[in-house]
């Protein structure tokens, strides 16, 4: 009989799990730490062996195909014995992929991807039977397994890359690549780099590879490794013949000698970047035959994602937005950039080696006061403490916000956009988003 081990019983490891069993393997679970009561029971009253808090390894080794929970690094003692072993480690889209034939929208990215993904999915469910999986909402393979929806569009993280093999999108959207999780690439850009490449190795000419073109990595990067599949670059700079670009403010999407446009200022999300999303959303929907009508209408309701540049409340006449997914100094460069008011910016965390300096220009234009939300601010105090008259120093949310609400005036905005992660003084990035939302309720 097959053995599959499944590592990791989180949302992707426990839907494997289902999938496997139904595909005829015998699944075995294990979690090196503890396994949540709702997925335990589901494993339970699915009669699946599972263990936690530990690993078995002289079981895992038993196995004739590995899946991994992408949390889990390629470095570690065990995976390392299981691949000298020969035996396959895989990642999830890998796995369930194999059991359906849908058509499959692949989305990666230094950032963006959640955001395009959501995007891409609202307007495609628009006129089409559509699940939206990968890092996002229920597991892809329990999806196959209960829904086997005809169209996905997959959220892929440059980890689930890490773990594929035969795994291809019919559309492979790469957002951009700035550096990050350098942690988990030896602190080598070009390996990362490769690895969000991947999202297009098994593709063939039938199949299209959508990018920002504007993107000076990506382009350097294809110039030396070219893709086989058809290239649909999108860009605000340049003229595109197919593919997408800006004119006049209409974002212009040509496939084929068929034009979509759709003028910016219907777009429901606001800044560069979400111009860049919405155009990577309509291009795929293009490629997918989605009435023009549909497209526009679409992107002109969309209602955004909670915790990206996410407009929170309005009290005397101060906009509050939540920008808490902002993670990296790439994400904040583009908050502030869409900024078009005043803005006191609530910024800090657990630095990732942030560069700050592509940061300044907009500091100086539209910065009025910084409040270091972090353990450590040198670096921000460092950075900017010279650019703007107010910087101030808290390790609590709700005296960040009380001390906004206390400098920000009429028209302006107050912006919670870290640059860095939320590990020092929060459990995530959602729980430090919420934190700021109850505090701006509270004022
Ligand atoms: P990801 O899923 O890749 O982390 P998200 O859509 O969750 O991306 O967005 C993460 C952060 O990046 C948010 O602060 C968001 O406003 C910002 N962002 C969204 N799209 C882009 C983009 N195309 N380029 C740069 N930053 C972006």
């Amino acid at each position: 009989m097959k053995r599959l081990v499944v590592l990791g019983g989180g949302e992707s490891g426990v839907g494997t799990a289902l999938l496997g069993k139904a595909k005829g393997f015998k699944v075995f679970v294990s979690d090196s730490g503890k396994i949540k009561e709702t997925y335990k029971d589901v494993l339970i009253h699915n009669e699946i062996e599972f263990e936690e808090c530990t690993h078995s390894e002289e079981k895992i080794l038993k196995a004739t195909l590995v899946m991994k929970s992408p949390g889990i690094p390629d470095k570690v003692a065990l995976i390392k014995k299981i691949t000298a072993q020969g035996i396959p480690v895989v990642s999830e889209i890998e796995f369930a992929a194999t059991y359906t034939k849908a058509t499959i929208v692949g989305i990666t990215g230094s950032n963006g991807k959640t955001t395009t993904a959501s995007l891409t999915h609202h307007v495609l469910s628009q006129e089409l039977e559509v699940g939206l999986a990968g890092n996002i909402g229920d597991s892809f393979a329990k999806q196959v397994l209960e829904k086997d929806y005809a169209n996905y569009v997959l959220e892929i993280s440059s980890f689930q890359l890490d773990g594929i093999i035969d795994f291809k999108p019919n559309i492979a959207v790469l957002t951009n690549i700035t550096p990050d999780h350098l942690d988990r690439y030896d602190y080598d850009f070009e390996k990362y780099i490769a690895s969000k490449f991947r999202i297009a190795e098994n593709q063939t000419k039938a199949d299209y590879f959508i990018y920002d073109a504007d993107d000076p990595v990506i382009v350097e990067w294809l110039k030396q490794h070219p893709v086989q599949s058809t290239l649909l670059p999108f860009s605000l700079t340049k003229v595109i013949e197919n593919g997408a670009y800006l004119d006049n403010n209409k974002i212009k999407v040509t496939i084929d000698n068929n034009q979509i446009i759709m003028p910016t200022a219907n777009l429901a999300l606001e800044g560069k970047h979400n111009i860049k999303n919405a155009m990577a959303a309509t291009t795929v929907a293009h490629l997918l035959k989605i009435r023009k009508q549909t497209i526009r209408e679409s992107l002109e309701n969309f209602q955004g994602v909670e915790h990206r540049l996410e407009h929170v409340l309005k009290i005397n006449k101060v906009q509050y937005i939540n920008d808490s997914k902002a993670t990296n100094v790439n994400a904040t460069y583009y908050a502030l950039e869409s900024m078009d008011t005043p803005t006191v910016w609530i910024v800090g965390g657990t630095d990732k080696g942030n560069d700050y300096q592509e940061l300044y220009q907009f500091v100086n234009e539209k910065v009025k006061a910084i409040i270091c939300l972090g353990v450590d601010n040198e670096k921000l105090m460092k950075n900017f403490g010279g650019m703007v008259d107010i910087i101030v120093e808290t390790q609590y949310m709700s005296e960040a916000v009380k001390i906004a609400y206390k400098i920000a005036q009429a028209g302006d905005s107050v912006l919670l956009s870290p640059a860095c992660a939320s590990f020092d003084l929060f459990e995530n990035y959602e729980d430090r988003g919420r934190q700021f939302k109850e505090a701006v309720r509270n004022l």
